[in-house]
C-alpha cells in the first residue's frame, strides 16, 4: 500500500516543500532510524525530496522533533517516538539504521545504554529486515578503527580498539553491529550495506553536544576560548553533511555489501582547526559589519582518554565501487555552517 499523494489537496502540498511525485512502483517505503537527529533528518529530507515514504523512528535522545517538523503532516511522511531497544513492526523496502548517539559526551553518559542501543538496536533492526526482506544499511563509524597504527585507513585494517576505555561502549558496540549485521548476510541472506563514517559536519548539529566542530564555531562566535584538548597535534578529517548524505544514497542503491568509507581526506591536526574555524568566523564577522571585542584565544584542555591521535579516510573503495568523493571543501562547509550557528544566535534560539 502507498499513500497516494494525488489525492492530496495542492492547498495542502503547498506548504512542504516540493517533492517529486514517483509512480507507485518506484516509490520505496523507507525506514530511518535516528532521524530526527543531525545525519538522520539531512538524509530524510533528501529521501522526501526524492519522492520515497520515508518513516522516522527515534528515541530523541540526542535528536529533535524540530529537526524533521517541517515534513510532519506530508502523506509522505511519518514520526514516531520508538527505542530501538525494542522491536519495531513495520512493512519497508529499504532501512537506514542510524539510531546511536554519536558525540563522546553523549554516548559516555549512559554506556551501558550505548551498548544496548548498538546490540539490541541492529539485531531488532535485522530481525525488521530478516522479515520483510528490506534492504538494511547501517551507519557505522571510523571509530571501529580505534586509534589506527595505520595511516589512512583503509577498510581491511582490522583496528585498534580498547575495549574498556570509555570509549569501548560505541566503539565495541559499533564493531559488533557489523559483525552482527555480516551474520545476518551470511545465515539469512540480509541485503546489508555497511557505511564506516568519517568525522561529519554541518547545519543541525547540536551546538552542545561537545563535538569539536560545534564547540570551536560556538565558543569563536561568543568570543569564548576555544578549547583545544591535550596540545592540539592530534588529527581529524572532516566531511560536510551533504557530501556524507551522497554517498548513504549511493551506497544503499549499489551493490557492495563490503563495509565502505565515507569521509573527506583533507586532515588537520586540531590546533590546525581551531586556526582555521577562527579565521573563518573573523571573515563572516567582518562581511556582516560586526567587530569582535577581543581576538578569540585557544586554551589548552586535558587530553580525553583513549582520544585518537590520527585519523584519515582512504576513499579509494568509495570512489571505485561508487563512483563518489567529497565535493565541499572544509572551508566552504564551514562557512555555511558558521552562517547557519550565527543566525540561530541572533534569533535567540540557541
Ligand atoms: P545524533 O546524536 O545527532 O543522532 C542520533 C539519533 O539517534 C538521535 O536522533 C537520537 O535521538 C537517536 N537515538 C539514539 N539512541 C536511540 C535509541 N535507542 N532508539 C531510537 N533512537 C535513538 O548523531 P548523528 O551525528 O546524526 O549520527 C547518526 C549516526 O551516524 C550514528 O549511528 C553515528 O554513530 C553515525 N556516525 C556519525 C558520525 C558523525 O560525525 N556525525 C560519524 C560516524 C558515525
Ligand atoms: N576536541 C578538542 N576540543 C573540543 C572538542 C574536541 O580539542 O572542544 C578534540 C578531541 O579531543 C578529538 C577531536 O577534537 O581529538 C575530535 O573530537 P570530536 O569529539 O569532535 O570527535 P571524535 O573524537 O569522536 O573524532
Amino acid at each position: 500500500y502507498h499513500a497516494d499523494t494525488h489525492s492530496i489537496s495542492y492547498t495542502t502540498l503547498s506548504r512542504f516543500p516540493p517533492v517529486i511525485l514517483l509512480p507507485p512502483t518506484q516509490r520505496k517505503r523507507i525506514l530511518v532510524t535516528g532521524g530526527a537527529g543531525f545525519v538522520g533528518s539531512h538524509l530524510v529530507d533528501r529521501l522526501m525530496l526524492l519522492g520515497h515514504e520515508v518513516t522516522v523512528i527515534d528515541n530523541f535522545f540526542t535528536g529533535s522533533k524540530t529537526t524533521v517538523s517541517h515534513w510532519v503532516g506530508h502523506p509522505n511522511f511519518e514520526l514516531v517516538r520508538h527505542d530501538v531497544v525494542e522491536p519495531f513492526m513495520i512493512e519497508c523496502d529499504q532501512i537506514y539504521h542510524l539510531a546511536c548517539p554519536a558525540s563522546p559526551p553523549h554516548y559516555q553518559f549512559n554506556a551501558v545504554k550505548t551498548i544496548k542501543t548498538s546490540f539490541m538496536g541492529t539485531l531488532n533492526m535485522l530481525g525488521l529486515a530478516k522479515r520483510t526482506k528490506a534492504r538494511f544499511l547501517i551507519s557505522s563509524t571510523s571509530e571501529v578503527y580505534g586509534d589506527p597504527e595505520v595511516h589512512p585507513q583503509p577498510e581491511d585494517y582490522w583496528g585498534h580498539v580498547n575495549p574498556i576505555g570509555p570509549r569501548a561502549c560505541y566503539d565495541e558496540g559499533k564493531r559488533v553491529a557489523e559483525t552482527l549485521a555480516y551474520g545476518f548476510h551470511r545465515q539469512d541472506g540480509v541485503d546489508i550495506r555497511v557505511a564506516r563514517i568519517f568525522n561529519t559536519y554541518g547545519p543541525r548539529m547540536n551546538p552542545f553536544d561537545g563535538r569539536v566542530v560545534s564547540n570551536f564555531i560556538v565558543q569563536a562566535l561568543r568570543g569564548e576560548d576555544m578549547t583545544v584538548y591535550g596540545d592540539g597535534t592530534q588529527t581529524r578529517s572532516f566531511q560536510y553533511i551533504h557530501d556524507l548524505i551522497d554517498g548513504l544514497i549511493a551506497l544503499m542503491n549499489s551493490d557492495e555489501t563490503r563495509p565502505v568509507n565515507i569521509g573527506n581526506g583533507d586532515e588537520f591536526t586540531i590546533g590546525q582547526f581551531a586556526e582555521l574555524v577562527r579565521d573563518i568566523v573573523e571573515k563572516v564577522q567582518k562581511e556582516d559589519g560586526d567587530l569582535p571585542k577581543r581576538k578569540v584565544q585557544i586554551a589548552y584542555k586535558p587530553m580525553p582518554t583513549d582520544d585518537p591521535q590520527k585519523r584519515r579516510p582512504d576513499t579509494t573503495r568509495a570512489k571505485e565501487v561508487l563512483d563518489w568523493e567529497p565535493k565541499w571543501t572544509v572551508r566552504m562547509g564551514l562557512e555555511e555552517m558558521v552562517r547557519y550557528y550565527k543566525a540561530k544566535i541572533v534569533e535567540g534560539s540557541m
